[in-house]
């Protein structure tokens, strides 16, 4: 697996706003130092036990985002390093991330996952829960984690149009939250859609925080 000229070719596609989170879940250490030492620092991790594992034993250098379901009582596990939380989906969790994040001395970087798929087996918050979240007031209290934006997956599918306007419908919802919730924050900034299979897509629905695997790292098994 040549990493850094899979990740090269990505990146040469790029436009400069557009951060690639390479996503090394299951993959050994070795793959990630390949990536790292042809100067990536954004790595995505889905399980709480493989990210701690890979955060003592990897340069302390490097950016590590959790992209995958997160329970709260994990939450303090991650807290003291984690660079940012990609699905947020429930008021539980972003009061635990405060809190833990209170605990460490840090505001936690987060993205709301909204659920864009047809699939109802994927998580993530509905966009009323999610208005309902910014508007509560326990919400305007969390002084430990900042908002950056939205994450969503798109329909596991080969239909095109479908993903399409998926990733369409996310951006729209982003557009909106940003002007009626965040249009005096200049942190609201980050919109995370797009993996290996549809993120050429995403890209032209307006994304510009892409998470990367298999393209990058190879199958996993
Ligand atoms: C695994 C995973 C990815 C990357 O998937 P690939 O198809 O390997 O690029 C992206 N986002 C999330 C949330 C994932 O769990």
């Amino acid at each position: 697996m040549d990493v850094a000229h899979n990740l090269n070719e990505i990146k040469s596609t790029l436009k400069d706003n557009i951060t690639l989170v390479a996503v090394s879940k299951t993959k050994p250490n070795k793959l990630v130092l390949d990536a790292y030492n042809a100067g990536h620092r954004d790595f995505g991790e889905n399980k709480v036990q493989d990210l701690i594992t890979k955060h003592e034993s990897l340069p302390k250098d490097i950016n590590w985002h959790f992209i995958g379901h997160l329970q709260s009582n994990k939450v303090k596990f991650i807290a003291p390093f984690i660079h940012l939380i990609h699905a947020a989906d429930s008021l539980k969790l972003l009061r635990t991330i405060n809190n833990e994040a209170q605990k460490n001395n840090r505001v936690i970087d987060v993205l709301l996952q909204i659920k864009i798929a047809k699939e109802d087996s994927k998580f993530g918050l509905d966009e009323n829960d999610a208005i309902h979240i910014l508007k509560s007031e326990e919400f305007n209290t969390f002084n430990n984690i900042k908002i950056r934006g939205l994450m969503g997956m798109a329909t596991y599918t080969n239909d095109k149009l479908q993903i399409e306007s998926e990733f369409t419908h996310l951006h729209n919802i982003y557009t909106e939250f940003k002007n009626l919730y965040f249009i005096d924050s200049t942190n609201f900034d980050t919109l995370s859609m797009g993996m290996s299979g549809d993120y050429k897509i995403a890209l032209k629905c307006g994304s510009n925080m892409l998470r990367i695997g298999s393209t990058i790292f190879g199958e996993r098994v």
